[in-house]
Parts: structure tokens; sequence; C-alpha cells
């Protein structure tokens, strides 16, 4: 099977759900071609982009088992920033040399129909230049239901006034059987189809991603890599994969065993595996494969640029979902940071934005401190997500939501 990825051929689902169990020194020859195609596809290259994360609410009315940021709209812990402190956020990461900003959040009760267009507006009219990367499919769909509008309406609107991407988020496993045991009520696989494929239609391109590591088989990562690579070859709207590991701790999935089987995440021999086998079945068509070191931590993250990744996310500077169910990788990373993990794995560091063009390109000898951002020091320089559900100042109160309004 390596032999003939080596030749060019396509990897299959039934081949790539052997080579998803590959162990021992096979497991270390999937890693080696991997390796070798990510050097002929991608180039010796890695990359980071400076972006922030803007989660402004975590008040849901979904309850997917998975998450553990969202919160009931009576809970103590409920906070949404006011549009006032979304754009000081905002213009804070422009300040610290951001090229982008991403906006993902709970759905909140009560939020009015025009909540989502004003928010991507205000950014824009703030901040023309910076690309807004903003709204999961499963946003977009609960967007366009608060508007009355089809989805496609809803994004052109949106992207007329200023969205530039959208996140492939709840994506988790596109099989509706393993949707349905993680997260009763979510976004169908079909539907998160029409709006990614509405969304590229209309070219917004958008990122794509799979979660693992909890009740799915080898199989059912087979066939989401084979879905995403049926769209990719329809649209080309995808900028790259990210494959995102299930962080258990302190996820009510796994926490509370709400499902019988429940993991506690991939073993580090399935992480490889699902790495390497992303950038064999993926790669001719998705160039950009992305390590995620908000769930693996960065010395892993590092790792998996040797088992077929190419890229390393971005800084962050408020990173909250994967902090909220348990990952202790911090939440924010400085481009010093990335930019040294990127050498220590034998690569040429490149800063580059949302769509993957490059921005800069940096020798051995620029390693070190060179963005207002590698000055920061303190973890919560940026607040943290504790600070957002014990404090009062942002409280979600429904019945008195004065920060929605324009
Ligand atoms: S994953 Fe998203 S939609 Fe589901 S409960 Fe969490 S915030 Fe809400």
């Amino acid at each position: 099977m390596l032999e003939r990825c080596l030749d060019g051929e396509e990897l299959g689902v039934n081949d790539a759900v052997t080579l998803l169990s590959a162990f021992a020194s096979d497991l270390d020859a999937l890693g080696a071609v991997a390796n070798h195609l990510r050097s002929e596809q991608a180039g010796d290259v890695a990359s980071y982009v400076i972006n922030r994360n803007i989660n402004f609410t975590n008040v849901c009315i979904k309850s997917c088992k998975f998450c553990a940021f969202s919160r009931v709209h009576r809970s103590e812990e409920g906070y949404f920033l006011p549009k006032v402190e979304i754009l000081r956020r905002v213009s804070e990461a422009v300040d610290y040399g951001a090229t982008e900003v991403c906006l993902q959040a709970g759905l909140a009760p009560s939020m009015d129909s025009g909540f989502y267009l004003r928010l991507i507006e205000g950014i824009r009219d703030l901040h023309p230049e910076l690309h807004i990367h903003a709204l999961s499919p499963e946003e977009l769909k609960h967007g366009a239901q608060l508007t009355g509008q089809s989805i496609r309406e809803f994004l052109v609107d949106l992207k007329s006034a200023g969205l530039g991407t959208i996140p492939g988020t709840s994506a988790e496993i596109l099989d509706d059987a393993v949707r349905a045991r993680l997260s009763g009520g979510r976004i169908t696989t079909q539907e998160w189809i029409d709006v990614v494929s509405a969304a590229h239609e209309l070219g917004i391109r958008s990122s794509a991603t799979i979660m693992f590591g909890h009740l799915e088989a080898p199989s059912h990562v087979a066939a989401h890599l084979a879905s995403l690579r049926t769209l990719q070859r329809r649209t080309g709207g995808f900028t790259e994969f990210v494959p995102l590991s299930f962080v258990s701790s302190e996820a009510p999935l796994y926490l509370k065993q709400l499902v019988p089987g429940v993991r506690a995440g991939p073993s580090t021999d399935e992480l490889l595996a699902v790495y390497a086998v992303s950038r064999l079945m993926l790669g001719r068509e998705f160039v950009n494969l992305q390590a995620s070191w908000v769930k693996l931590g960065l010395p892993m993250a590092t790792r998996l640029l040797q088992w077929g990744a190419n890229d390393l996310g971005g800084t962050l500077m408020n990173e909250s979902i994967s902090t909220a169910a348990g990952a202790d990788h911090g939440q924010f990373l400085r481009p010093t940071q990335l930019r040294s993990a990127i050498a220590a794995a034998g690569r040429t560091p490149i800063q580059r934005d949302t769509v993957y063009r490059e921005l800069r390109r940096f020798s051995s000898d620029e390693l070190g401190p060179s963005d207002r951002l590698d000055g920061v020091t303190s973890a919560s320089h940026f607040g943290s997500l504790e600070a957002l559900t014990r404090g009062k100042q942002f409280r979600y109160e429904l019945g008195r939501e004065p920060q929605l309004r324009r």
C-alpha cells in the first residue's frame, strides 16, 4: 500500500482503514512515507499565523456531549462579551501584529437576528485590512434560521459585510450515527456539507476538521477523509485540514461516561497514524495539514511535522475551547516559540496569512523575538477563560442583553 502511494496511486478507504491501525515498524514506515510526501507536496518549510481567537459567548442552547466550553443560560459561569469589548480585543490583536481574527462561540438564546452581520461589519469597518475567519457551519445554520434566510442568502450578506473565510469546525465525524451518539441535535452530515459547499461556491473558503479519539472506529475516520477529498475535488475551497484530537478530561462525554465505550482521546500511535494517513489520502487535494498545539502541546505538534504536517496553526492569544475541555497547553503561543519549534524540526519557518500566502520567511539567525507579541510573557496578558467565567463583568443574563444592541 505504501509503495503504491509513493507511485502516485490514490489511497482508497479500505487501505486507509488498514493503515490507521498500523503499529511498530509498520507505523514507522507509514510515517516515513507521509514525511516524504509532505516534503514533495508542501516543501521543507512549515508555517504559522498570527491570530486571535475570540469566543465571545459560552452560553449555548445546545448541549453537545463532548463540549466542556458551553454553559446553559442560567449558569453562573455564562458570559457574553459586549460588542465594544469584542472590538477592543480585535484592535488589541491588530496592535500585536495579528493578520486574522477567529470568531466562534456558543448559540446564546435571544441573540437578535442581525447580531452576526453587525459583528462582522463592525470589525471590517474598524480594521478593513484584517482577515475575518468566523462562524462554524453550526453557527451559520443558526444565524440563517434567526434571519429567516437561506444559508446562501445569509452567506452572501456576511461576505459583503466583510467575512473572509469560515472555520470548518462542527464536523467531528461526518457520520450521522456517530454524531447522534456524540451530540444529538447537532448539524447533520449533509447540512455540514451543504453549508461548506455553499460557502465555497460563493468564494468563501474554509478549513476542514475531524475530531477523533472518542467513539469512532478507523472506518469512520477513513470515510470522513474520503468525503472531504470528494468535496475538495468538487469545490477546491478548503485551505487546510486540521485533525483535532478529542480532549477528554473535562468533557462531559468522558467525565460522566455519557456513552458506553467512550475513549479518553487517541493513543499516540493512533494520533501519528491519523496524521500520516491524512497526508497520504488528502495530500494532493489538501497541501496544508495543521498540527494543533492547543490540543496536543507544542512538543507533540512539532513531532507531527515529521508525520505529514506542515503547519502549526496560530498564536491564538485567547484559546478557550480546548482549555475548557482540560487541555493544559496554554491560551496563546508567541511567534518566536512557533518559529523555534519549526526550526527544531529542521524546517524553515514561514509566517503566513489565513489562506496560506507567505508573509515572511525566517532564516536561522532570525528565530528570536521580532514581533510585539514576542514580548508578552504573562499567560494572563490577554485575559483568561477563567476570568470570564468566574468574573461578573461580562455575565450573561437572559432578558437583559444591552450588549446585543447595535
Ligand atoms: S460544541 Fe458549540 S454548539 Fe455544541 S454545546 Fe458547545 S458551543 Fe454549543
